[in-house]
């Protein structure tokens, strides 16, 4: 379990970040939000004034935010030049601009790099979009979380407050663009295993990623009993 890697993509209200911090808690694991990341740099641009309307200018300042994120899945935290950006990344104003912002490559070359050094040796459950196509292609266990778009729009607006119907047009909207960026699209993984996650409780979903987990765990080290 300690050099081990979960990824948990899917598209936004699908239940990801609620299951991979249960699953990671449950497990002892770390846990990497890299949607947070991603919310957190919008929120740079937008502070300093950069046109996120503009894919050069992002590109030029892309080196420039200090994004430090806190792995426990019980308190995740994400600090922003040293401050805490935990309530302003939930803006609708980063809402309505992380999905651009996240398509231009500079700004993904620079948080892979980021992520890549958070994840180091591992023991650790990371969501976002592209975690098992490129992030950690290598992880043994993938998986793909989807939900009806009524019932992710109703999570998200009981979890963030608002209008269902905004909330689903807001999340439609993140999707088109994710899905369909020429760099680090949302896409199901090779060797992800599908969850809808539309008829079942959270408990019972993370309970279905756990026992995953543990049956890839034990699988592999009865492989490498029987290779010794
Ligand atoms: O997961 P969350 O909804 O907080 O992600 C916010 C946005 O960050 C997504 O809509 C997507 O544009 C971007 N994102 C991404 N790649 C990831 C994680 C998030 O492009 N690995």
């Amino acid at each position: 379990m300690r050099s081990l890697v979960v990824a948990i993509d899917g598209p936004s209200g699908s239940g990801k970040s609620s299951t991979s911090r249960g699953v990671a808690a449950r497990l002892g694991l770390r846990y990497l939000d890299t949607g947070a990341m991603f919310r957190a740099v919008t929120w740079w641009m937008l502070d300093h004034g950069v046109d996120v309307t503009d894919p050069a200018a992002i590109a030029a300042r892309a080196a420039e935010p200090v994004i430090e994120s806190g792995t426990d899945p019980l308190d995740p935290t994400i600090l922003l030049d040293g401050e805490d950006a935990s309530v302003a990344i939930r803006s609708d104003a980063v809402n309505a601009s992380v999905s651009p912002v996240s398509a231009v490559p500079a700004v993904r070359t620079r948080l892979l790099e980021l992520q890549r050094e958070i994840i180091g040796e591992g023991g650790i459950v990371v969501e976002g979009r592209d975690i098992g196509s490129v992030v950690a292609p290598d992880a043994p266990v993938k998986l793909f979380l989807t939900a009806d778009p009524e019932a992710r729009a109703v999570r998200r607006a009981a979890e963030a407050g608002g209008d269902v119907a905004a909330t689903q047009e807001s999340l439609l909207a993140r999707d088109e663009i994710d899905s369909g960026r020429t760099t680090a699209p949302l896409t199901m993984a090779d060797g992800a295993v599908h969850i809808d996650t539309t008829p079942y409780t959270l408990d019972e979903v993370i309970s279905q990623v756990v026992a995953l987990v543990e049956a890839v765990t034990a699988a592999s080290s009865v492989g490498s009993q029987a290779r010794e």
